[in-house]
């Protein structure tokens, strides 16, 4: 496994890969792997001859009151896990390679990017469609794996995608749970053990209404009900937002289309937050 800092050198392995009739996949990530990342790296691997991550915790995607200097780094165990997970190139960019001196351009997706985390992180989805689309440029994949878990993520990568003709296929990879069904995230590393115990509540709630919906509950105002109620019960979380959506414009839905209709939740457990979500 290789690393990389310039864009020269991972536009030049682009061209050598593709001179060599070979693909190229790319999992994006901030860092602080877990399995997760690790299942969308053996994703990409299925899918590509050549697989590239990279780790750039991107300071465009977060707010100012929000976590970006505590954000957890860990580089040495990262590069350890990306070659144990079947990457064969990183790029570790540098805030300076990706945002110079009098940086000034940004893509803005103005859809599926408004509700949920765009009205609760205003400055989140440009900062994502902004540097993905660089990375794009600088990477230039075939493929590229982006995780179930950021569900109106994946969804506005793909708009962008979409709507500005950048020649990638995205691939959704499942989302990666803990034992105790707690969806894997690098800032679970912010839970005390007892915090961690009240965030089961999420991954159980959104159990309980997929197994209403599987029972016939169609109607999205109750299950959204159910699901605050529920969460309600455990007092250290503070509901953000509780939706359901099409999965694909992030419109809210009145009533579900089994297979086709998610469930997205967002709450702070203490003083970190955390989402999550189910297709119902
Ligand atoms: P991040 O490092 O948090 O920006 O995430 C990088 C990529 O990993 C994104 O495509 C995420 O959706 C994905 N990801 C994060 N957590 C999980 C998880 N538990 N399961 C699957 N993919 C995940």
């Amino acid at each position: 496994m290789q690393t990389h800092d310039t864009v020269s050198a991972m536009q030049q392995l682009a061209r050598e890969t593709h001179a060599a009739g070979k693909t190229l996949g790319f999992v994006p990530t901030m860092g602080a792997l877990h399995q997760g990342h690790l299942d969308l790296i053996k994703l990409a691997a299925t899918k590509a001859d050549v697989v590239v991550v990279s780790i750039f915790v991107n300071p465009t995607q977060f707010g100012p009151n929000e976590d970006f200097d505590r954000y957890p780094r860990a580089l040495e165990a990262d590069l350890e896990l990306c070659e144990g997970a079947g990457a064969h190139h990183v790029f570790l960019p540098t805030k300076d390679t990706i945002y110079p001196e009098g940086y000034s351009t940004y893509i803005e997706e103005q859809s599926v990017a408004a509700p949920l985390e765009g009205e609760s992180r205003p400055a989140f989805f440009r900062g994502v469609t902004t540097v993905v689309a660089k990375l794009f440029n600088i990477v230039q994949p075939d493929i590229a794996v982006f995780g179930q878990k950021d569900a109106q993520q994946l969804a506005v990568v793909r708009k962008m995608v979409t709507d500005l003709h950048i020649p990638v296929e995205i691939v959704a990879g499942p989302t990666t749970r803990d034992t105790d069904g707690l969806a894997l995230s690098s800032r679970n590393a912010y839970l005390t053990n007892s915090q961690r115990e009240g965030a089961r509540a999420i991954p159980q709630t959104l159990e309980k209404i997929k197994a209403m919906v599987d029972a016939g509950e169609r109607r999205a105002e109750r299950l959204v009900a159910e699901t605050t109620h529920l969460l309600a019960d455990e007092r250290r979380i503070r509901v953000i937002y509780v939706a359901v959506v099409d999965p694909t414009t992030m419109k809210k839905q009145t009533d579900v289309e089994p297979g086709n209709s998610l469930l997205a939740v967002a709450a702070w457990l203490d003083q970190t937050r955390l989402i999550d979500n189910t297709l119902l």
